[in-house]
């Protein structure tokens, strides 16, 4: 069976957790789209790791880890974080690259950094991983894939003919130093040494796995308001953040993914610039971030705090439905135990007029909240295991959010740890 985990708002939803959980079941788990831009933060046996790059199934013996064609890959990062992990005690994992995923080259996290740096205050607040140039480059077809590494004549001449635009770019538009063809055809080939092991025709690989029965998990990063598509464009990432989108990122029907767990945050954060209707500032916001995830909300990749809020039914409602969620998995919800009262946003005001479903970005930056208060419980709720023995304004705060999104609500997380969850019958 395959099953995709993905967001349903920003990213940092908690994803690698209840990835990790359910890896425990799992075969297979494939990174399809995006790269060493956003991370998993995952608390485990071993220790707590950010992982950016690698699947977060990594930790368990028993599954084979893939870093699908739709990933932009970052091959020292990967080995890298590979190191890290087995430095930490961790066995090394089974892992498999498609030879059809991209590379993100040395070039373009500089050009990342400078087209930041042009555009100065009018930035996307990008992470500076090189994603986007990478991304524009793979559907400009001047992008190179991990196969073109083992042909090295082709490689050469395709290095000559790419290298001059980027260097007629470098000279006139940012005034950098430019490219050297042959210092980057001997950092290829040192990637080439380290990825070699792990070369594999990803999709022929995943059909057997379908037909022998197993257990395939598609982890997605970042979350559905981040799509390319259908996103707050041109805030987005620049892969689609998209359960559908992991059939073409790891290479598989789309009718063999049976299952969408959506995750979905008990609360609002946000990184980086755009519309973010149900924003909290100050005081308010500081204690939320200082509270939120495992020990603050700062980015896994930059440390950078993040933009809080309170919970938006609009925004989830729309990304879980983008999504196609089967099942929604509900995170992070024993932070917001030392509130007096929590607010919902549960319309927007647009114009004086005030609506329920996600518009579109130009609307969006008009919109204001419409909040709903409900009562906090004013407890710790990590520890507990049943659904019945949550507050029951707890219970009342998780059953209202379901039946403003309209999705069930299958699992509740009470805490960073894979053993922090609450497995709840939707009747
Ligand atoms: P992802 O990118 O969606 O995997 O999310 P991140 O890893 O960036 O953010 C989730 C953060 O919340 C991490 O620090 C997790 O360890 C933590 N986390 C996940 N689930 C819970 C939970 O239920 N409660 C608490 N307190 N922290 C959680």
């Amino acid at each position: 069976m395959v099953q995709a985990i993905v967001g349903a708002n920003w990213g940092d939803e908690g994803k690698g957790k209840i990835t990790d959980m359910l890896a425990e079941k799992a075969d297979i788990i494939i990174r399809f789209q995006g790269g060493a831009n956003a991370g998993h933060t995952i608390v485990n046996d071993y220790g707590k790791f950010a992982l950016h790059t690698l699947p977060s199934g990594v930790f368990y013996d028993h599954t084979t880890s893939i870093i699908g064609n739709g990933v932009a890959l970052n091959i020292p990062v990967l080995f890298k974080e590979l190191n890290s992990i087995i430095e930490k005690g961790v066995p090394k994992p089974k892992l498999l690259v498609s030879d059809r995923a991209q590379m993100v080259m040395p070039y373009h996290i500089l050009f990342d950094s400078y087209e930041e740096e042009r555009l100065a205050g009018k930035s996307f607040g990008s992470t500076k991983s090189g994603i986007a140039p990478f991304y524009s480059d793979k559907y400009a077809k001047i992008g190179f894939q991990v196969s073109e590494l083992f042909d090295e004549a082709s490689l050469k001449e395709k290095i000559e003919r790419v290298i001059a635009t980027k260097n007629v770019l470098l000279e006139h538009l940012y005034h950098k130093p430019l490219l050297d063809a042959d210092e980057l055809f001997d950092t290829l080939m040192e990637y080439r040494t380290m990825v070699e092991p792990y070369v594999c025709d990803v999709s022929a690989y995943l059909y057997d796995a379908i037909k022998e029965g197993k257990n395939i998990l598609l982890e997605g990063q970042l979350g559905s308001l981040k799509d390319p598509d259908h996103g707050i464009y041109p805030m987005v990432t620049s892969s689609s953040t998209l359960a559908a989108y992991g059939a073409i990122g790891a290479g598989l029907p789309p009718y063999e993914i049976k299952d969408i767990v959506t995750v979905v945050k008990a609360y609002s954060s946000a990184v980086g610039a755009g519309a973010f209707v149900s924003e909290i500032f100050g005081d308010e916001a500081d204690e939320l971030r200082k509270r939120g995830g495992d020990g603050g909300e700062y980015g896994a990749t930059t440390g950078r705090p993040r933009r809080m809020g309170w919970f938006d039914c609009v925004a989830t409602r729309y990304g879980c439905r983008i999504q196609g969620t089967t099942q929604v998995a509900f995170t992070v919800l024993d932070v917001l135990g030392y509130l007096d009262e929590i607010p919902v946003c549960v319309g927007y005001e647009i114009d004086g007029e005030v609506v329920k479903d996600f518009p579109v970005t130009s609307k969006l930056e008009k919109a204001k909240p419409v909040l709903k208060t409900f009562p906090g419980w004013k407890t710790d709720i990590r520890g507990i295991k049943e659904y019945d023995q949550l507050p029951e304004n707890c219970r009342k705060y998780i059953e209202f959010i379901e039946s403003e999104i309209g999705f069930p609500i299958t699992m509740v997380s009470n805490g960073p740890k894979r053993s922090d969850i609450i497995y709840r019958e939707v009747k």
